[in-house]
């Protein structure tokens, strides 16, 4: 049995065969689905689709890519809703900053302001957080540490291997790994996942996108999470059952057992 912590299933590209999709994860024990916030526009299919079936939740969050579409009213509304577990995607995202010195400050200053304000409201409403962070983990650390995620915790979804935020274990926080660590390229994330404490790993695919070997180049979607599951085991040199198992324990504990009923 796996949770997938983090697929965008009200992503268009799951539009036309949906149930097929879920209809493979039933299959292969995927219990249950998280489709995480980003752009808020997407957030009432989220919602439609946590509303149609059961093993699917969502969290509401602003990606730092829609970091204009921010608006916190929208997300404390659907926080309280009962498959609401979690808040995020939100954090930075350095990746394509514009080149401009002056655009460049702001860009960064406005997304450090929009993660901040999702991690205040995590705090207040006491519900983890999903963190997004590329090519920005020492901002990131120190705003998280900052302001003390680890009353809440959460998950450094697609965990990208950086050495720096291995500490972020101490602040309750998971570390979510994905297909990345199936590609043949993927010395860094291999090489640092033992360093990471065993009870703080998760699973995820980040669905539609980061598709594990050997479908890489294709959609991925949650069943996928087995090849990824497969993979960590062989690198831990555990069982991959003893490893599920393993997963399902770490996610019941960071969400306060709400996917125990499954
Ligand atoms: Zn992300
Ligand atoms: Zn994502």
């Amino acid at each position: 049995m796996i949770i997938d912590t983090h697929c965008h299933l009200n992503d268009k590209q799951y539009f036309d065969d949906l149930d097929e999709v879920l209809a493979r994860s039933k299959a292969h024990n995927i219990i249950a689905t998280i489709i995480p916030g980003a752009d808020p526009r997407e957030l009432p299919r989220a919602i439609e689709l946590c509303e149609a079936h059961k093993e699917l939740f969502f969290a509401v969050g602003v990606h730092p890519y829609d970091k204009e579409r921010y608006d916190e009213a929208l997300l404390r509304k659907h926080a309280s809703h009962p498959k609401c577990v979690a808040i995020g995607e939100c954090g930075l995202d350095y990746f394509r900053l514009p080149k401009d010195e002056e655009e460049k400050k702001r860009e960064k200053e406005e997304q450090k302001k929009v993660f901040i304000a999702q991690i205040k409201l995590a705090i207040e409403l006491d519900k983890p957080l999903i963190v997004h962070i590329r090519d920005a983990s020492a901002d990131s650390k120190a705003i998280m540490i900052a302001h003390e995620v680890g009353k809440v915790g959460g998950i450094l979804h697609c965990f990208n291997a950086s050495e720096i935020l291995l500490e972020l274990a101490e602040h309750n926080f998971y570390f979510g790994i994905g297909g990345v660590v199936t590609f043949k390229n993927a010395k860094k994330l291999v090489d640092i996942l033992p360093r990471i404490p065993r009870e703080k790993l998760l699973i995820e695919t980040d669905g539609p996108y980061l598709t594990p070997h050997p479908h890489r180049g294709t959609r991925n979607e949650p069943y996928y999470t087995t090849l990824i599951a497969a993979k960590m085991a062989e690198i831990l040199d555990m069982s991959q059952n003893e490893l599920e198992k393993l997963m399902i324990t770490n996610t019941n504990r960071l969400f306060k057992d709400k996917f125990k009923f499954i």
